[in-house]
C-alpha cells in the first residue's frame, strides 16, 4: 500500500457510439469509440480523511468524510450539488465495489477540467466518472481493472445520480483505443477492438451537436425503457436481446404498434451492430455508410426520440456528400456524426450551419472527432 500515488493527474475521455443506439440496456450489441476530448483530475491526497470536489464547470464545490459517503448515497444525495454526485457517487460505489476499510483510504482533493461538451450526447459524464475511478483505484490501492471501473461508474451515475443509463458510456471511456472501436456485447460485457481505419481510407468523423440540451432522467428515455421492457415480456425473453429480426413478425400480431415499433428498432439495430462489424473487418469504413443511415431512419421512424434538429443535422450532410450519417448518444436533443471525406469538412459544415440559420435554429456546433485511448493516468 505504501507505493500508492499520493498526487497525480489522471484523465478519461468522452464518447461517440458510431452504432448501436438504445440497444445497450437490452442487452445487446454497441459500437462506440472514445474521442480526444477529456475530463482530467488532478488529484492530492490528504490527511484528514475527507473528500473535496472542484471543477472548472461549476463554481460549487462539494466536501465530505470518506467514512460519511455510506450514509450519503442514494438517500441523501440532494445535499451535495448535482455535478457533485458523479464524482463522489463514483468514490462511494467503488467502496462499496470492493467493501475496503474506509478508515484505511486517504482523503483526496479532486479538481476536474475538461474539454468534453456537457450535454451534448457526448458523454461528459462517463469522462467525469472514469477520470475519478481511475485516479481512485490508483490512489487508493483497489486494484480493480477496467470493466469493474466502468460498472462502479454505471452505479454511480444509476444510484447517485440517479440517471437509468446502460454500461457503454462508461466502457467506452474506459478501453477506447487510438484508431479503433469498442465492440461491446452489453449482457456479457465482452469486448473487442475494432479497427476503424478512417484517416487510412482519407474520411473524417464529423460530429454536429445541436445544442439542443437533453436530459436522460426526464420522461422520453424512461418511457422508451419501458416500452422495450414490456416488448420482452410480451416475448417471453429476459431481453430484446434474444429477439432476432425473424422474430418481428410475432412481435407485430402480439403487441401495440407503438411498443412493435421500439422493439423492431431495438432488434434490427442489434443486427446492424453485428453487420458494421462484419463490414469494418472485410470492407473497411467506406462500406459502412448504409448502416448508418439505416440506424438513422429505424431511430427516426421506429424510436422516436428525435427532435427536428437533429434530422436538420442530418439530412444537408448527405446532401452534400456524406457517406453515412445518424444521430448519436440517445436523439433526446444532442448530436449527429458524419462519415466524409476529408477534403468536404468545410463544404459540409457550410451546409449544415446554413440550413440550420435558413430553419431559424442557433448554430450549431461542428467538429471532427478522432478515436482515441481511453482512461489513463497522465503524470
Ligand atoms: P452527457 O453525458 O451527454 O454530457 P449527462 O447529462 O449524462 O450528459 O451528464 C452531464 C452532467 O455531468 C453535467 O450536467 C454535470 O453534472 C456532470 N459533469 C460532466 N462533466 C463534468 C465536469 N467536467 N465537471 C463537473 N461536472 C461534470
Ligand atoms: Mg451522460
Amino acid at each position: 500500500m505504501t507505493d500508492n500515488p499520493t498526487t497525480g493527474t489522471w484523465s478519461a475521455p468522452g464518447r461517440v457510439n458510431l452504432i448501436g443506439e438504445h440497444t445497450d440496456y437490452n442487452d445487446g450489441f454497441v459500437l462506440p469509440f472514445a474521442i480526444e476530448f477529456r475530463t482530467a483530475v488532478a488529484l492530492q491526497t490528504r490527511t484528514d480523511g475527507r473528500i473535496r470536489v472542484t471543477s472548472s464547470f461549476s463554481s460549487d464545490a462539494a466536501e465530505v468524510a470518506v467514512s460519511d459517503l455510506a450514509a450519503l448515497f442514494p438517500d441523501r444525495r440532494d445535499e451535495v450539488p448535482e455535478w457533485a454526485r458523479y464524482p463522489l457517487g463514483v468514490a462511494w460505489a467503488l467502496l462499496e465495489a470492493t467493501g475496503v476499510d474506509v478508515a484505511s483510504v486517504p482523503g483526496v482533493d479532486l479538481s476536474f477540467s475538461s474539454d468534453v461538451p456537457v450535454g451534448a450526447g457526448l458523454s461528459s459524464s462517463a469522462a467525469i466518472e472514469g477520470a475519478t475511478a481511475s485516479a481512485l483505484n490508483d490512489v487508493w490501492g483497489l486494484g480493480l481493472d477496467c470493466v469493474s471501473l466502468a460498472k462502479v461508474g454505471r452505479r454511480a451515475e444509476n444510484e447517485a445520480v440517479g440517471a437509468p443509463t446502460g454500461i457503454m458510456d462508461q466502457m467506452a471511456s474506459m478501453l477506447g483505443r487510438a484508431d479503433a472501436a469498442t465492440f461491446l456485447d452489453c449482457r456479457s460485457l465482452q469486448t473487442e477492438s475494432v479497427d476503424l481505419g478512417f484517416a487510412g481510407a482519407g474520411l473524417e468523423l464529423l460530429v454536429i451537436d445541436t445544442k439542443v440540451t437533453h436530459a436522460h432522467s426526464t420522461g422520453g428515455y424512461r418511457e422508451r425503457r419501458a416500452s422495450c421492457e414490456q416488448g420482452a415480456a410480451i416475448m417471453g425473453v429476459p431481453a430484446l436481446r434474444d429477439l432476432t429480426v425473424d422474430d418481428l413478425a410475432r412481435a407485430q400480431e402480439l403487441m401495440d404498434d407503438v411498443t412493435f415499433r421500439r422493439v423492431r428498432h431495438v432488434v434490427t439495430e442489434d443486427q446492424r451492430v453485428l453487420d458494421t462489424v462484419e463490414t469494418l473487418r472485410s470492407a473497411g469504413p467506406r462500406g459502412i455508410g448504409q448502416l448508418l443511415d439505416a440506424s438513422h431512419a429505424s431511430m427516426r421512424d421506429d424510436f422516436e426520440p428525435s427532435v427536428a434538429a437533429l434530422d436538420l443535422g442530418i439530412d444537408p450532410t448527405r446532401a452534400a456528400g456524406a457517406i453515412g450519417a445518424r444521430m448519436t448518444g440517445g436523439g433526446f436533443g444532442g448530436a449527429a456524426i458524419a462519415l466524409i471525406d476529408h477534403s468536404l469538412v468545410a463544404s459540409v459544415t457550410a451546409a449544415v450551419e446554413r440550413a440550420f440559420a435558413d430553419a431559424g435554429y442557433a448554430t450549431p456546433h461542428i467538429f471532427t472527432v478522432h478515436p482515441s485511448e481511453g482512461a489513463r493516468r497522465d503524470v
